[in-house]
């Protein structure tokens, strides 16, 4: 049975806050910055990871961690959510016609999954911009897929039967951190970013990658590692087998206008259509 979604607490919520994103919306003050992904075994581009921005009227441009959480706690990011996933699909379908053929990625926030509109937003977000579903990446928090992991199971079903794929976002490689998402429909795992930071002073790290990656293999599971900020990790993760990498080095998040300059640098620099 549906659960219902949880009550924003009060405590949680500076009204002029919830007052200024209310009217951030309606002003557009919102607008998504987009970071690539690349293949770490053929550096091909792979894809790219939608990332929301606020363009304050008085403090600038802000990031996600400035206002999520608000958003979150004022029952906003619906309607914010549903916004960015219809931007990134439209977005995603404006490159498709183009001629490039890569996933686009949006994160999808604990309280917006427990949303019973989610579902009709991503359906609505595809037939509206006609991206292809299979394009599409939903990325969820390690966390947010275990909290109730029967429940969890069922909505992303319901989900993949769009023909959209499933992330498990910030994950943390532990021994048992796999065997908790077994039951789980998903199909890419994002190694975390301060995991990421780690590996080189940490053998033990190493290892968890490279049996995350063995494992990913029977599983069919895609291995994504963020946070890659120089060459040593880089050629750590692409000696271990990881598919694909994201990160400082390769590009930090840009608006579409960029990304288009970087896709034309990028297929001169390979040498090959994308
Ligand atoms: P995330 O999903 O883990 O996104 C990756 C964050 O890491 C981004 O921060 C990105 O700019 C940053 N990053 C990428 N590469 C590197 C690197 O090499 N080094 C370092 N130090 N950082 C890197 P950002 O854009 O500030 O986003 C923060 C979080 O806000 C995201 O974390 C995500 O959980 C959330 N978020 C962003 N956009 C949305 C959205 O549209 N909806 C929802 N629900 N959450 C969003
Ligand atoms: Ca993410």
């Amino acid at each position: 049975m549906a659960r219902e979604p949880a009550e924003p607490n009060a405590a949680d919520v500076t009204p002029d806050l919830a007052l200024e994103l209310a009217q951030a919306l309606v002003d557009e003050q919102f607008f998504l910055v987009y970071q690539p992904t690349i293949d770490l075994q053929t550096n091909a581009f792979a894809g790219v990871e939608a990332l929301i921005r606020w363009r304050h009227p008085r403090h600038g441009v802000l990031s996600p961690d400035r206002f999520i959480e608000e958003l979150e706690a004022s029952g906003q990011i619906g309607p914010v959510g549903r916004w960015a996933l219809s931007t990134a699909c439209a977005q995603g379908a404006a490159w498709h016609d183009r001629g490039y053929r890569f996933n686009v990625s949006v994160n999808v926030s604990p309280r917006q999954f427990e949303t019973p509109d989610f579902f009709r937003d991503v359906a609505d977000a595809l037939s509206t911009s006609r991206f292809d579903p299979s394009l599409l990446v939903l990325e969820f928090a390690q966390a947010t897929l275990l909290g109730d992991r029967a429940q969890s199971t069922q909505r992303l079903e319901h989900l993949k039967t769009l023909g959209v794929r499933v992330a498990v976002d910030d994950f943390e490689p532990g021994t048992s951190a796999l065997d908790e998402l077994e039951e789980l429909p998903i199909d890419i795992v994002k190694l975390d970013r301060e995991f990421i930071a780690g590996l080189s002073t940490s053998s033990e790290a190493t290892s968890l990658v490279h049996s995350l990656v063995k494992r990913s293999e029977t599983r069919h599971l895609q291995v994504i590692a963020s946070g890659i900020e120089d060459s040593e990790q880089r050629a750590q993760l692409k000696n271990e087998k990881v598919h694909v990498g994201q990160g400082y080095l390769f590009s930090k998040p840009h608006e579409a206008e960029e990304i288009d300059r970087f896709l034309e640098d990028f297929a001169i620099f390979s040498g090959k259509p994308l």
